[in-house]
């Protein structure tokens, strides 16, 4: 799309039917009308009358330059009238372009980006070949959230113009919210390389950034590519798979690009398949629960944790690992969270008398009803919160803004304590673990397993445990597997251990064999 046409700001302004130029043309049409008045006097009154009002001189004259200034007026007028033509033609190919154009990015809207997708792609069956390449600019919530939503308008007008000079001649639409979406058509095969490395070109301009508030911002974001007719000859096909690929560059870490490719498609079938199993087995109530014990430094029971198992009819045992990040993509985490912490509500009473660790996703928190749905569960079973611990896997969503600082606050006041999952996996910074209200940290067993056989992971636990005794709060050594982890990871600061060591995940009938007899005996 080319700068609007300078002119049209002047048109637009003013509104249809207050044209300046209508009052001009009135005033020469009346003009037009007079002159034509006069010179048909001739007509009107008698010669007698007239040869003694005007000489013949006069007569001649007073015609010549009535028919003189009759002419320039009359092509004043078509002149005007041309004008106003080629203005309302212009006016409404500006219509029609607003229509067209996305205000806030200035690429096509949606409607018409898919239009002009669909009839290129089309047209390019037989012949050439189109690529589609989706693009999701990342963190651009954050973006909005912290710099306001003008910012976030900025980066998008940002991506679309570099998108233009990245992929020359292409055509570029706004999809959605963070989505942006080129094609590029030729009547030759377009070569998957050429592609490439215009995203990579793209990404790289990105980086460089756009300037918000006089600080140069960086923007980053993740695009994925599919090709007509090399992947499919239908655009809404096209679109799906370049929906897919962007999927596969997101997961591989934000700001790359991914190229579609058939073992893409299976992967989304096994999800596909997975999260609709998955759904099922939810309202079936085929999922049961594990529970692992978490022991203090004498070896007694400190509390459990609660870890969801599944066996599939088909599948067979599919792991928490492989299920939890489908389920995190929708709702689904949530009715699943939900489902655990009603199944430990029911096992309570039979536990042995600890408090119970469950795990939440961080995108849960994001949920507005939240909080609400997770006292409700407790309510209905009659289980004090104090029984229950929310272990927050460590992930990008976790961040220290106000708002979740306050969700998290919130979800203590109702009485619920606070762990940190995995802390260590790469998102979480010691900036995090000062500022958000955990009660519990368990250190990921990455770290546990290399206690003394590297500086960093020893410099790292011990500053861990250094932070969370000066701030009162409890370390746990997850992926406590030998006495060796065991000690060492005692003599770095940690006062709870988890781990095959201890006891591997059991179900509630084997932690109540072996805690509550032990807890029995250790009475008698
Ligand atoms: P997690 O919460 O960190 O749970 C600990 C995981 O480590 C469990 O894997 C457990 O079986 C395993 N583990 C325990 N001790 C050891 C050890 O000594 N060595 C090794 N190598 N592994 C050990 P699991 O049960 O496969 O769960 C994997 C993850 O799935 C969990 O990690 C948790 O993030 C997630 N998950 C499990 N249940 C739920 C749930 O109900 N809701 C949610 N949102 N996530 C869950
Ligand atoms: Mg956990
Ligand atoms: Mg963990």
């Amino acid at each position: 799309m080319s700068a609007p046409d300078p002119r049209l700001r002047k048109i637009t302004r003013s509104k249809p039917g207050q044209h300046p130029w209508l009052a001009v043309e009135s005033v020469l049409a009346f003009i037009l009308v007079v002159l034509a008045a006069v010179h048909s006097i001739h007509f009107v009154l008698p010669h007698e009358i007239l040869d003694t009002i005007l000489t013949a001189q006069m007569a001649g004259r007073l015609e010549l330059a009535s028919a003189a200034v009759t002419l320039v007026i009359a092509i004043a007028i078509c002149a005007l009238i041309a004008e106003r033509l080629k203005i309302q033609s212009v006016m409404q190919d500006e219509l029609r372009l607003r229509q067209d154009t996305d205000l806030v990015s200035g690429a096509a809207t949606r409607g018409c980006f898919l239009d002009d997708l669909k009839r290129a792609v089309a047209d390019h069956r037989k012949r050439g070949s189109v690529a589609l390449v989706i693009i999701d600019v990342d963190h651009l919530k954050q973006i909005n959230d912290a710099l306001g939503h003008g910012a976030g308008d900025d980066v998008l007008g940002f991506c679309t113009r570099i998108a233009r000079q990245a992929f020359p001649g292409a055509r570029v639409g706004r999809l959605g919210g963070d989505e942006l979406a080129v094609f590029i058509r030729s009547d030759e095969t377009i070569p998957e390389r050429y592609v490439t490395e215009a995203c990579s070109t793209f990404l790289a301009t990105l980086r460089e950034g756009l300037f918000i508030a006089n600080r140069r911002q960086a923007v980053s974001a993740s695009l994925g590519v599919a090709l007509a007719p090399a992947h499919s000859d239908n655009a809404n096909e096209l679109l799906s798979f370049a929906d897919l690929a962007l999927q596969e560059a997101k997961r591989g870490g934000r700001g790359a690009w991914s190229v579609f490719s058939p073992e893409i498609l299976a992967d989304a079938r096994q999800e596909r398949f997975i999260e609709r199993e998955l759904r099922a087995a939810i309202l079936l109530g085929q999922l049961s629960l594990h529970y692992q014990p978490i022991m203090d430094a004498d070896g007694a029971l400190n509390s459990l944790e609660a870890l969801v198992r599944w066996q599939n009819p088909v599948r067979g045992v599919i792991s928490p690992a492989e299920f939890i990040p489908i389920a995190e993509k929708s709702r689904l985490i949530h009715e699943l969270g939900l489902y655990v912490l009603k199944q430990v509500c029911d096992d309570l009473e039979t536990l042995p008398n600890v408090p119970v660790n469950v795990n939440i996703s961080a995108w849960q928190l994001a949920h507005d009803t939240f909080l609400k749905d997770y006292v409700g569960v407790l309510t209905r079973t009659n289980v004090s919160p104090d029984r229950i611990v929310l272990e927050i896997t460590e992930s990008a969503m976790l961040d220290t803004s106000d708002d979740f600082i306050e969700r998290m606050d919130a979800i203590k006041s109702a009485g619920f304590r606070i762990a940190l999952d995995d802390f260590g996996m790469g998102y979480s910074e010691f900036n995090q673990l000062r500022k958000l209200p955990f009660d519990i940290i368990k250190i990921d067993k990455s770290y546990i397993q290399n206690i003394g056989t590297d500086v960093v992971t020893d410099t790292f636990v011990s500053a861990v445990t250094q932070i969370a005794c000066k701030m009162e709060r409890t370390v746990v050594a997850e992926g406590v597997e030998t006495e060796d982890d065991r000690v060492r990871a005692s003599v770095a600061g940690c006062r709870l251990f988890q781990g095959y060591y201890h006891q591997a995940p059991a179900s509630r009938a084997d932690i109540v064999a072996l805690y509550c007899a032990k807890a029995l005996a250790d009475v008698a």
